[in-house]
């Protein structure tokens, strides 16, 4: 009976210890993730529409969500 309790004990404090070590990845990830979910955002010169800067058309003057909103101000 006293090896039960024993036993039981030893279960408590290893699923503590797991679910501590658990907490301690997923605080990590996140710390890890938060920069990378940071994209640099950018205004069409056109519609207004934020987009990605990745994603934009970069012209000399301004940056368009597309090639056809950088031809739309750029020829009226
Ligand atoms: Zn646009």
């Amino acid at each position: 009976m006293k090896f039960l309790l024993l036993f039981f004990i030893f279960m408590v404090l290893l699923w503590q210890w797991r679910h501590a070590r658990e907490e301690k990845v997923k605080h990590a990830m996140r710390k890890n993730a938060a920069p990378a979910a940071v994209v640099d955002m950018v205004q069409c010169a056109h519609c207004g529409l934020h987009l990605p800067a990745g994603d934009a058309v970069h012209q000399a003057k301004a940056t368009y969500c597309s090639a056809a909103h950088a031809l739309a101000q750029e020829h009226g």
